[in-house]
């Protein structure tokens, strides 16, 4: 049995990590790329949305590397991620990779259905290792998101541009790299510590602006042509509430006890969406309704043809919470120069904004 899943972000990092303990023979694809997306979109149904075919391309160069077993994130949602999983395996059958896909389903069968499935690909490893190997997966995923966080703050008043990224870069590559928990803990420590010794303006007063919508291409940069890091070069601190991490710690331990994280945003979207649309839709249109105050401008994630995002985007303007919100559509037919025009531009407009609103409170003075 030789195990793959599809990318998103650095996801890879805390599974390779888990299987590497368990011995289970894992392989990773190569990270997404242009080849990935051409892949994908040649062997999709017409009108699927980037992840549907970003994952297929995924698959398809992970059976190129000899994967036969593939795990699939699914679920019994109410949008087509649900049906994500017998149409690619259909679809890689049809190329002639005699492959399985197991949908992992987190939604459904949370902590106890992925022990399952984990404990089934590592041919029937014993629970005490699983819970250890799951653990250390863990870590390495909290140690990712804790960096990449301290990395946005960083980004817009750094002094020479891109350090905070070069940094960033390596820290990935040493929590890969680190095999047990005193080197986890080491080289947390020396990225924390480098990245707070990056030189920066004192004087910035970097815009803040949210980045919400469909969860995938929010956590898979090449599908979001690197946003952050290019709202980051222009000087403009990101908020992004959604992490793997977060959504882990929710989704298979505090949901299943009744806690839940997306009342609070669920609740500020009421008055305008009653009900959840499948996707994040709702928590789209709870985001801007909730960080209006918050926030300089919001960029909104949508990929094209995802039902609950088009419906999110639809209702952001009538919101009475007003806040400027750039849609970006992520598709295989958009270009990065276009993106990087469209956020020159909304950056321009909310600087714009703050100096007036800025005079307005001098003025009242
Ligand atoms: S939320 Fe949208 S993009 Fe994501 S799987 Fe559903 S339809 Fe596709």
């Amino acid at each position: 049995m030789r195990v793959s899943m599809p990318h998103m972000g650095n996801i890879y990092i805390p599974f390779k990590a888990l299987f590497q303990r368990l011995k289970v023979d894992f392989v990773m694809p190569p990270v997404s790329n242009q080849r990935t997306l051409s892949l994908g979109a040649r062997y999709s149904p017409e009108g699927l949305c980037i992840p549907f075919k970003m994952t297929l391309g995924n698959l398809i160069e992970a059976t190129e590397l000899g994967a036969n077993t593939l795990l699939m994130p699914g679920g019994n949602g109410i949008c087509r991620l649900g049906y994500y999983t017998r149409i690619q395996e259909q679809i890689l059958r049809e190329l002639g990779h005699n492959v399985e896909i197991i949908q992992l389903g987190v939604s459904e069968r949370k902590f106890a259905g992925l022990l399952g499935i984990i404990k089934r690909v590592s041919n029937n490893a014993s629970w005490p290792k699983i819970i250890s190997a799951f653990r250390f997966g863990l870590a390495k995923l909290n140690a990712l998101d804790m960096i990449e966080r301290l990395v946005q703050k960083v980004r817009p008043v750094e002094l020479v541009k891109g350090t905070a990224n070069q940094i960033y870069d390596k820290a990935i590559r040493a929590i890969d790299k680190a095999d047990d928990y005193n080197m986890l803990k080491k080289v947390k420590k020396d990225y924390v510590s480098q990245l707070n010794q990056v030189a920066r303006n004192s004087q910035a007063e970097p815009l803040i602006v949210g980045i919400t919508g469909e969860f995938y291409v929010l956590l898979e940069p090449f599908c979001s042509f690197d946003i952050e890091r290019e709202l980051g070069k222009l000087g403009v601190e990101v908020r992004r509430t959604i992490f793997t991490s977060e959504w882990t710690k929710f989704s298979l331990f505090l949901n299943p006890l009744g806690i839940n994280e997306k009342n609070r945003i669920h609740k500020a979207a009421l008055p305008y969406l009653k009900r959840d649309i499948g996707g994040d839709g709702w928590e789209s249109v709870g985001e801007k309704v909730l960080r209006a105050k918050e926030y300089d401008g919001l960029v909104h994630l949508a990929p094209f043809t995802c039902m609950p995002e088009i419906i999110a985007q639809n209702i952001m303007p009538s919101t009475r919470e007003k806040i400027p919100v750039l849609s970006i559509i992520c598709d295989e037919q958009i270009a990065k120069p276009g993106i990087l025009t469209r956020l020159e531009a909304f950056v321009d407009l909310l600087q714009r904004k703050r100096r007036l609103q800025t005079n307005k409170a001098r003025v009242a003075i």
